[in-house]
């Protein structure tokens, strides 16, 4: 057997299980071995049910049964009920307010199970009833997947050398692994363990790890291994899927999180290594040009602000482009450093027309510039490229720039699938006005509009430039070296390029997924802002927060509602069933509680049409409140939305809960952000107790990973990193040691050459993580 083998060639594997399997990205042995599990169950501290008492703390291990929503009999309240059953006996468990639980614990799943036991005295016969002919259930316990319990199964590791008696022992620790519609954690649990017996792993028969066998080609290189102390790839293997002891799962996971980082590592660094070898623009704008645009404004830049800008300039200055990402919350003033920035670009003409640099036009330079727009002169200047995820992003940025570039007479332009825009309009210098598609890229490609601003369309071959010196980009983490080496075209130098972002991350995820780019931070807020007024709220506060929602809204504003965070095993059935929360939530609130205003809907099962319709109409005011999923774009200016609700709060990561409230931060008028919580756990609620406190998002990132672990980045999916990769995340000292490693190699040797093992499972890698 090799590890390169279809898996259906090495075990019987039915076909609906080779389709389930194939969603989880797995059709080899060795996709098999490289699927591991979340994490695991220590069932040595499973509570038998045969003992319960009421007020006890319990941890049961079993499988669903009658699991159904159903609503409080005097109370209306909706809930979720169904029964553990445990290989020492059944328990009954209810949810309230989280209906959504039967959904995603159905029948017949594997279940963890902890809380604390109450007691009912209506006797029915139930489950579990006691002497006194009461009944002992579970009241909102936490639930999660578990393993295979633990009558099912024999462990993967009975020490056959077994213990100092020489009795054989049995271990506790069972694997739990991401489970997908049509695989269950116990089918792969029995599947590893054959191939294992089978002999995938050479010598992995026993407890006794296998030297690295002939199947095994370890890609990392030996000394990385040994100065990281990292297990063989043999070893980590039989170590992540069957550990005897923590110690033992914990080094094979640090091993695999490693690998990953490391991965992604040498493939920024060899994007940067190219990017820093080629040509690029020499951009020195002098003192008094930069001063001049920066006087036009009422305001001072923050500090946070004059250091990107003196970082910036830094960087236009020289033969290497720049590749720095701008890392900023909502309203920190990111598009304002891109304007000044851009600014500087626009008005230096390619050094072989002009040897100083540029200054703020003059009177006379207005003139001829206003002449040069009325193409009475070869319009050279350098260009800008602004590119944003949506049309609503795209649109909200020609805005602003439109109110920073009033009264220059520099022409900047929109172009996105639905039409062309270009400021300033002849008629009116201060407004806009639309023009066709095929003049706009005419203006572009004889240099007359200097500023583009746009979508994807932005990217289209169709588009030429004369120079395109300077690229921004808005949360588009993806924006790879080949789409910025393409865009520039026909030039010989790569653009300058800036990534901005507002999404709160922390530092080492930061340094990974941008690990090809230098970090700047926007952590100070411009004065004057009126922080958002957040309040917990529990159930008991419901009325009265809608009320204060109803004087909002009869004041002429409007309003998000947010629905809880739904975790399915497989991401089609969660957009479904986010989607069905939403769509719900949106008929009470319309029928129930708001009938006099309009209520609209969003979540990630609409097409991209639909939302953007939406997204206008709320825009727009005709849409009062709009309930959605936290999925759905973020950054969005809607100054008139001054309240947002945030059903399930607990279910979200300090981080998005920040980015959430984020989207009332626009108005002038005071906001609001209350976030509804079930929860009566101190811990939870001096969790979103932070969120009153924090400074920025980046902090509130740093205390998500660190309290609660990666799973509550916001859009951990869209990062492409895997979750043991995130568990790299919480070790800063891994992250720099992935780096240093990576840009060590890198830097003797671009391509690997003398590494072809790495070469080859990095090529491999690359079409999996990276497109
Ligand atoms: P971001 O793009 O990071 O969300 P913006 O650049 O759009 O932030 O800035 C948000 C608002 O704050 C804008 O109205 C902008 O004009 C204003 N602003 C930016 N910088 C400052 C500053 N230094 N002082 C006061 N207001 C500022
Ligand atoms: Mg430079």
């Amino acid at each position: 057997m090799n590890l390169s083998d279809k898996l259906s060639d090495a075990l019987r594997v039915d076909e609906s299980h080779t389709k389930a399997l194939a969603r989880l990205g797995v059709t080899t042995v060795r996709d098999l071995f490289y699927h591991f599990p979340a994490r695991y169950d220590d069932l040595s501290g499973a509570t038998q049910t045969g003992s319960l008492a009421k007020g006890q703390k319990v941890t049961l291990y079993g499988t669903i049964s009658k699991a159904k929503v159903s609503k409080g009999w005097k109370s209306k309240i909706p809930m979720a009920q169904a029964t553990i059953n445990t290989v020492s006996g059944k328990v009954k468990a209810v949810w309230f307010h989280q209906p959504y639980i039967a959904k995603m614990f159905p029948e017949g799943v594997t279940v963890k199970v902890e809380g604390t036991i109450s007691e009912r005295t209506t006797a029915s016969g139930g489950a579990s009833q006691n002497a006194m002919g009461g009944e002992f259930y579970l009241s909102n316990p936490a639930i999660t997947h578990a393993s295979v319990i633990p009558d099912e199964t024999d462990s993967l590791f009975v020490q056959e050398d077994g213990d100092e008696h020489g009795e054989p022992t049995v271990g506790t620790l069972f694997p739990v692994y991401p489970e997908s519609c049509g695989v269950t954690s116990r089918w792969i649990y029995y599947a590893i363990k054959k191939l294992i017996k089978g002999g995938a792993l050479a010598t992995a028969s026993s407890g006794v790890p296998p030297e690295a066998g002939k199947q095994i080609v370890d890609p990392l290189p030996t000394d990385v291994l040994k100065r990281l102390n990292l297990p063989s790839l043999g070893t980590a293997l039989v170590w992540i899927h069957a550990p005897e002891n923590n110690k033992d799962a914990d080094a094979a996971r640090k091993r695999f999180a490693f690998e990953e980082i490391f991965f992604i590592q040498l493939k920024k660094q060899q994007e940067r290594h190219m990017t820093d070898s080629l040509p690029t623009w020499d951009i020195r704008p002098t003192k008094e040009s930069v001063d001049g645009f920066l006087s036009k404004f009422p305001f001072k830049p923050t500090s946070a602000q004059s250091k990107a800008l003196e970082d910036i300039f830094a960087d236009f200055a020289g033969t290497r482009a720049m590749s720095r990402l701008l890392e900023g919350d909502v309203g920190s003033g990111k598009t304002f450093v891109a304007a000044a920035t851009s600014f500087a670009v626009v008005t230096t003409r390619p050094p072989k027309m002009v040897q100083s640099g540029p200054a703020f036009p003059k009177k006379s330079d207005l003139q001829k510039m206003a002449q040069v727009a009325d193409g009475k002169q070869d319009f050279g200047n350098l260009q800008v490229a602004l590119m944003a995820p949506t049309e609503i992003l795209a649109t909200q940025h020609f805005e602003s720039f439109v109110e920073l570039y009033r009264g220059l007479p520099i022409n900047v332009a929109l172009i996105t699938s639905s039409g062309c825009k270009k400021f300033p309009s002849k008629l009116n210098p201060n407004g806009w006005t639309n023009i066709s598609r095929s003049q706009l890229l005419k203006w572009v490609a004889n240099g007359e509009i200097p500023i583009l601003i746009g979508t994807h369309a932005l990217i289209q071959k169709t588009v030429e430039w004369k120079h395109l010196a300077y690229i921004i980009i808005d949360e588009q983490h993806r924006f790879g070296t080949k789409q910025r080496a393409a865009l520039a075209r026909k030039d010989k130098n790569l653009p300058h390029l800036l990534s901005m972002t507002a999404t709160p991350i922390p530092r080492t995820l930061a340094l990974t997924i941008y690990g090809d780019l230098d970090l700047t931070l926007l952590d100070v807020m411009p004065p004057g802002r009126k922080p958002i007024i957040t309040k917990n709220v529990p159930p008991s506060g419901r009325k009265e927060v809608y009320e204060h929602l109803r004087q909002e809204l009869e004041a002429g504003r409007q309003a998000y509602v947010i629905c809880p965070r739904i975790d399915a095993p497989d991401e089609t059935d969660e957009m479904a069933l986010q989607a069905k929360s939403v769509e719900e939530e949106a008929k009470r609130l319309a029928r129930e509680v708001f009938p006099e205003f309009s209520v609209g809907v969003l979540h990630g099962k609409m097409k991209s049409e639909k939302k953007e319709d939406m997204m206008k109409a709320f825009t727009e005011g005709s849409v009062k409140i709009l309930v959605a999923t936290s999925v759905v774009e973020v950054g969005v200016n809607v100054p008139n939305a001054t309240i947002i609700l945030i059903e399930g709060a607990e279910r979200f990561g300090l981080s998005q809960l920040h980015q959430l409230r984020g989207r009332v931060l626009r108005s002038n008028h005071q906001a609001y952000c209350y976030l509804f919580t079930e929860s009566k756990s101190q811990p939870t609620l001096d969790r979103l107790k932070a969120l009153t406190k924090a400074a920025n998002g980046f902090e509130l990132a740093e205390h998500d990973l660190m309290l609660r672990g990666s799973g509550d980045l916001s859009g951990k999916k869209q990062w492409g990193v895997s979750d043991i990769g995130m568990e790299a995340l919480k070790n800063l000292k891994l992250v720099e040691a992935a780096r240093a490693e990576a840009k060590r190699i890198v830097e003797s040797d671009v391509f690997l050459k003398k590494y072809p093992e790495l070469q080859k499972a990095l090529a491999e890698r690359g079409e999996v993580h990276f497109e």
